[in-house]
């Protein structure tokens, strides 16, 4: 059995690669290590059931059916489920937006900032390796990085694109089909754990808000960008950043702009961490934070068009 190593306060979580094991043989594996299993845990109360997991229980999600939460500090990395492929070490709010997207199987994706590939392998995963991913990434080292884990991860529906994805024409009769895009771009990464001690420090800083201000014309316009494709029935748009700037405002500015063919959905009604605002927009939107979901401080948002009919949405 693996040894819970240390007390930060985030649990581990486990998504379950569905494409390689199911979520039930993944917990019967962990118990023949020993691992007690606990079931679903509480909503409601999501705290204390992670406290009360102790050092030698896991459980189910309250919100996300192929993610297991184990004690904090709980280190699986080299667990032979881990190396194998057939669990991802992931934060569990990054697990909202593939389930967010909810691509229905046999339908086409498109990822539009792929690397490391979470977020693809996870999309795969939900859709059984049916339809078809387009998975784009810009920088050639990363894109290394997404080979990797599409192959560990045994994802056989994506075609990996080395490209900006800014440069693609929406219109291209290859996009013809896309109806779910993903739009996890590049950001300040302030709501990681390891970084949040440096977002206070530096938020007053020039330098600082100049590259926040970059950072948001940069996410607005690949949001409008993923907008535009003409089949896209759902818009996914998710950032690990605590910062307005680069989540409401994103979201409000692109939506006015989207009005007459999409609408902000509002996601996982279940939860009371909305986006910040009175506004109805920033309302339908999900803020995760370390202190009431136990997560990485995380942002998601999603468009849905108005005029076509939109499968499973969440
Ligand atoms: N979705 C990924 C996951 O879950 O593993 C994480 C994506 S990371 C936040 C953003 C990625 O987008 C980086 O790898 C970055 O190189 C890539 N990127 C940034 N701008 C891009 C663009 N214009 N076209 C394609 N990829 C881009």
């Amino acid at each position: 059995q693996c040894q819970a190593l240390n007390k930060l306060p985030i649990p581990r979580y486990v998504r379950v690669n569905k494409l390689k094991m199911t979520v039930e043989d993944v917990v019967a594996a962990f118990a023949a290590d020993g691992w007690v299993w606990q079931g679903s845990l509480s909503l409601v109360d999501f705290q204390s059931a992670v406290e009360s997991l102790g050092q030698e229980r896991f459980g189910l999600d309250p919100l996300l059916p192929d993610v297991l939460v184990f004690p904090p500090g709980t280190d699986l990395h080299d667990h032979p489920l881990t190396t194998a492929g057939n669990i991802v070490l992931q934060d569990r709010a990054s697990c909202l937006p593939a389930h967010v997207l909810n691509p229905p199987q046999g339908t086409t994706v498109l990822d539009c900032c792929a690397a490391p590939g979470n977020k693809t392998s996870h999309a795969a995963s939900l859709m059984a390796n049916s339809g078809k991913i387009l998975a784009y990434e810009r920088d050639a080292q990363r894109m290394s990085l997404l080979r990797q884990q599409l192959r560990k991860t045994g994802v056989s529906n994506t075609t990996m694109v080395h490209q900006d994805f800014l440069s693609v024409d929406p219109h291209d009769a290859e996009f013809a089909d896309v109806e779910y895009i993903l739009v996890d771009p590049s950001c300040s990464g302030s709501g990681m754990m390891s970084r949040m001690d440096h977002v206070h420090k530096d938020s007053n800083d020039d330098a600082a808000s100049l590259r926040l201000l970059k950072l948001q014309r940069f996410q607005i316009s690949i949001l409008k960008h993923a907008l535009r494709f003409p089949a896209a029935q759902r818009v996914v748009y998710s950032t690990c950043s605590i910062h307005e700037q680069e989540n409401e405002q994103v979201v409000n500015e692109v939506a006015e702009q989207v009005k007459e063919n999409f609408q902000v959905k509002k996601i996982f009604p279940e939860l009371s961490h909305r986006g910040k605002g009175s506004d109805d927009i920033s309302k339908c939107c999900l803020r995760m934070s370390p202190k009431k979901d136990l997560t990485n401080g995380f942002f998601v948002a999603c468009f849905e068009r108005v005029d076509g009919e939109v499968e499973g949405a969440r």
